[in-house]
């Protein structure tokens, strides 16, 4: 191995020990936890080192970055996660290569991902900061847009989606999540999901109920320019 591939395998490994030592805190099976190795701005040579090294879900945030990466990787299991903003325009696209969607924030979205294809796993993102323009859906308008989730086909809803605002300490931010699952559960029982957590604060979103982990530079090393 060269000097990159031994440093990103160490990375991988230290995360893998901290999901298992949050896990054992807090009581929970860290196989019930998937782990998404987010890969934007790195190039698809990364994406096949680490799936050399077991790991199967990639997150990227921008269609036209993981569209040509989904493109050149057809290895058997290997899964996309689409984790940022996405344009209605580009939402048909998306859906072709990404197995979940996790950034399902608004009703005209919901309609320009639905169809008469196979089903597509999405997150309703909640905006837990408050500010417009940063992705996600007020926490009062989550009942409504799951309705639409729920009426509409050609989506599957897993649960809520969150990113730490700036500002607040992270454990809190995800009960919060926690809390708002709770009532999204009374509408849809199965939507038990909760994608949260990032390299820096992991061991809060598990102490929470995070099923789905988020996590780059922790793992990838710093991005290159532009990340
Ligand atoms: C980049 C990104 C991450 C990973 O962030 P790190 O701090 O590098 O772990 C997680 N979620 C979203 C939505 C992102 O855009």
């Amino acid at each position: 191995m060269s000097d990159g591939a031994e440093a990103l395998a160490a990375r991988l490994d230290r995360v893998r020990a901290g999901i298992a030592d949050a896990s054992a805190e807090a009581g929970r099976d860290p196989a019930a936890i998937t782990t998404i190795v987010v890969t934007k701005f790195h190039p698809a040579s990364l994406v096949r080192q680490l799936y050399d090294l077991g790991v199967r879900d990639f997150g990227e945030n921008r269609h036209q970055d993981a569209a040509p990466k989904a493109a050149e990787l057809g290895e058997p299991g290997l899964r996309w996660h689409f984790v940022g903003q996405l344009q209605s325009k580009k939402a048909r696209q998306v859906r072709q290569y990404a197995s979940v969607i996790h950034s399902v924030d608004r009703e005209s979205l919901v309609d320009a991902l639905a169809g008469p294809f196979a089903p597509v796993d999405v997150f309703l993102q909640v905006d837990l900061s408050g500010e417009p323009g940063r992705g996600g859906a007020a926490p009062e308008q989550l009942e409504s847009l799951a309705q639409r989730v729920l009426d509409t086909h050609g989506l599957h809803l897993l649960g809520l989606m969150a990113v730490a605002p700036l500002g607040e300490e992270p454990r809190s931010a995800f009960a919060r999540v926690r809390r708002a699952s709770e009532q999204l559960q009374a509408l849809d029982p199965g939507a038990t999901a909760l994608s949260m957590g990032m390299s820096g604060d992991y061991r809060e979103a598990i102490l929470e109920g995070a099923t789905h982990l988020r996590i780059g530079t922790a793992i990838t090393g710093n991005r290159p320019a532009g990340g």
